[in-house]
């Protein structure tokens, strides 16, 4: 297992843990003042300032990316509505390769509308086979692009509105129905916050294995946690065993970046610069 006390080499930042407190272009140069060596930027972040700026920023600093966020909501009220989706994701392919992005990560969606409060149905069957269907146009384009998919499975709290795809389990098999051999760059990320708690994460991280892992993030689980997307911990104020997960990852295979990707009221509150300045020394100790 890596020593990550020894320094930051490991760490990346996901660019939504200080998005309140910078724009993507301030937020790079103060990773870039750290020696922290990679980011995962959003693409409302990277719209925001412009794609042919950053992507200047980011060779001119020498950071690279550890993910690009994100692709994905394929379930659709109709069938207009799911091939703009399917649209959407071959931009989102797009924007990666511009950034030279080592995968997309996709946050695959759930019930059509229920991220606004109006559902238009409740048959999640359905969604999930939207998602699959979804992810397998989305894969053929993405293999033409030289881009890999990473599934990202969401934590069952999240499964009404955000992500049907809730365990790593889950996001296997629909990797071994769509890419067997792992040959076409379909994989996972592994977010620790959403699979912390699952009987059987230590199995499916092996299953995964060093070639399905394409990402891992880390943040840690509040006790009591009070909302469902933004209250996400520093590393070392919750309850999941980091060391033990990163391990596991590890020995799988693993050897990429460890993305610190906190949604938080609390430290967006904070000055930025406290914030990255704590990832760093929480990275370093915590995880
Ligand atoms: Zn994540």
């Amino acid at each position: 297992m890596r020593d990550f006390s020894a320094n930051h080499e490991a760490l990346s930042i996901n660019t939504a843990t200080v998005r309140k407190q910078w724009p993507l272009d301030e937020i790079i140069e103060a990773c870039a003042r750290r020696g922290i060596r990679a980011i995962s930027p959003w693409r409302d972040q990277v719209a925001n300032v412009g794609m042919k700026a950053i992507a200047r920023q980011l060779k001119d600093t020498g950071l690279a990316l550890s993910g690009y966020c994100r692709g994905g909501f394929f379930p659709a009220a109709d069938k207009a509505g799911f091939i703009r989706a399917l649209d959407d994701n071959r931009r989102a392919i797009d924007e990666a390769k511009s950034l030279n992005a080592p995968c997309l990560v996709l946050v695959v969606g759930s019930l059509p509308g229920a991220l606004t409060g109006a559902p238009a149905h409740r048959d999640i069957a359905r969604a999930r086979e939207e998602v699959f269907e979804g992810i397998a146009q989305s894969l053929e384009y993405a293999v033409e692009a030289g881009m890999p998919l990473a599934i990202e499975p969401l934590h069952p709290m999240q499964a009404a509105d955000r992500a049907c795809v809730n365990t790593l389990e889950q996001a296997l098999d629909i990797c071994d129905r769509l890419d067997p051999k792992a040959s076409r760059g379909l994989g996972v990320a592994v977010d620790i916050y959403h699979v912390w708690w699952d009987p059987k994460l230590k199995e499916q991280i092996f299953r995964a294995g060093g070639g399905r892992i394409l990402a891992y993030h880390v943040c840690d689980w509040l006790v009591p946690t009070k909302d469902l997307v933004n209250d996400r911990g520093m590393m070392g104020d919750g309850v999941i065993e980091l060391k033990k997960c990163r391990g596991w990852v590890e020995e799988s295979g693993y050897a990429g970046f460890s993305e610190v990707e906190i949604f938080s009221d609390h430290w967006w509150s904070q000055p930025g610069d406290y914030v990255l300045d704590t990832c760093i020394e929480r990275h370093g100790r915590c995880v």
